[in-house]
């Protein structure tokens, strides 16, 4: 089953489309920016760091 970019916060539920800062730990859990800073950009699921999504791939510099 193909990984798929999830398109809520799995802390408070806001959704997050694509053009929205979203960060994702290396499992993929998927948060929204304010709960990402609330937890020190620590994934409490699974304990990873947790990264800023690209928008869009050619948006990355
Ligand atoms: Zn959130
Ligand atoms: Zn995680």
């Amino acid at each position: 089953m193909a990984l798929e970019m999830k398109t809520e916060c799995e802390r408070c539920n806001q959704a997050l489309d694509h053009d929205s800062e979203a960060w994702i730990c290396s499992y993929e859990c998927t948060f929204c920016a304010p709960c990402s800073a609330e937890m020190k950009n620590r994934c409490p699921n699974c304990g990873g760091d947790l990264q800023r999504r690209p928008h869009r791939s050619s948006d990355i510099t």
